[in-house]
């Protein structure tokens, strides 16, 4: 069998941005199950929901975004700390950059690495990288709720933490008035799911229950189109869940029995590839998140750090 490239070190195809006006000042750019991006209009200024990889990336996007509005963005909404979603976040100019606790803890401790880590993973997705001027630290961070209020009759944003998942850091914002989620990386929406850095019993079950407890109408997930009404939306926490629960069950088994991390992978594969082996990034992701299932199956609490050297020492192991 031919060797597969490292991670998406091989993707290199530009993929078509769209841009979805949700309701009247709420937008989503998505982008064939690249990281997706926000912003919600308050009265008199801009809230910006993730941040994409680099400077160049974002202003792509904000041109986008200027062609419906002028508003300067007082708000940036870091949903978690992985490099893809913050390293762009200078471009934006923004007054605040908002963010969980947690998120803002990673970003000190391993931001460092994961940058190096996420950029030899997903190359494509860092445009001009010289752009980056560092990493990016949060002004404001929240254990458990932060609401923004949009002036006028716009109602509220209501950031939330629900549980640890995706990281221990992740946050949704919920526009309570027109019903719309933005969910970050807790949800994805036919788009494969990474969970090298994930608390996979506690995102199954009582996270995803409170990002489902929301009753959007309207999802927009950290990959994929954008759900829409609520069937969609349902159908989107629930691929989310039941990815999450096929790889509970199969590595789960083998680490019972006593198996092997490779066998636990195959296991997994096997399980997953009918359904999910042709959505963006599946075969990336997998080694990176039946690793660190089966570390968190063994007992290790927290996330083991990402640097470029252990990525390619995974991979070896599972995926060539
Ligand atoms: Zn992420």
């Amino acid at each position: 069998m031919a060797q597969k490239a490292f991670a998406s070190s091989a993707d290199l195809d530009d993929k078509q941005q769209t841009l979805d006006v949700l309701a009247d000042g709420v937008y989503a750019l998505t982008a064939e199950g690249d990281p997706n991006v926000g912003a919600v209009e308050g009265e008199d200024f801009l809230v910006c929901f993730e941040a994409l990889a680099t400077p160049v990336a974002a202003r792509a996007w904000l041109d986008r975004l200027r062609e419906h509005t002028d508003k300067p963005v007082k708000y940036l909404v870091l949903s978690h700390y992985h490099a893809v979603r913050v390293l762009g976040a200078s471009a934006f100019d923004a007054q605040v950059v908002v963010a969980h606790d947690n998120t803002r803890a990673l970003i000190a401790e391993r931001g460092q690495q994961d940058w190096q880590s996420e950029y030899a993973r997903m190359p494509r997705l860092f445009k001009e990288p010289d752009s980056i001027p560092g990493l990016t630290w949060p002004d404001a961070t929240f254990s458990d709720r932060f609401a923004i209020d949009l002036g006028g009759d716009r109602g509220e944003l209501v950031l939330q933490y629900c549980g640890r998942g995706h990281t221990d850091g992740d946050v949704v914002a919920w526009l309570p008035r027109r019903k719309i989620l933005f969910a970050g990386d807790l949800v994805e929406s036919r788009a494969a799911l990474y969970t090298g850095d994930a608390f996979h019993r506690e995102w199954a079950t009582s996270t995803l229950d409170r990002v489902a407890a929301f009753g959007a109408e309207t999802l927009v997930g950290g990959r994929g189109a954008v759900a829409r009404g609520q069937d969609a939306v349902a159908a989107a926490i629930g691929q989310t869940r039941h990815f999450l629960r096929v790889m509970l069950r199969e590595v789960g088994a083998v680490h019972e029995r006593g198996g092997t991390l490779k066998e636990a992978f195959e296991a997994a594969r096997a399980a997953l590839v009918d359904r999910y082996g042709g959505w963006p990034i599946f075969e990336h992701c997998l080694p990176f998140d039946v690793s660190r299932l089966w570390d968190e199956l063994s007992g290790v609490e927290r996330p083991v750090i990402w640097t470029v050297q252990r990525d390619r020492e995974v991979w070896a192991r599972l995926q060539d």
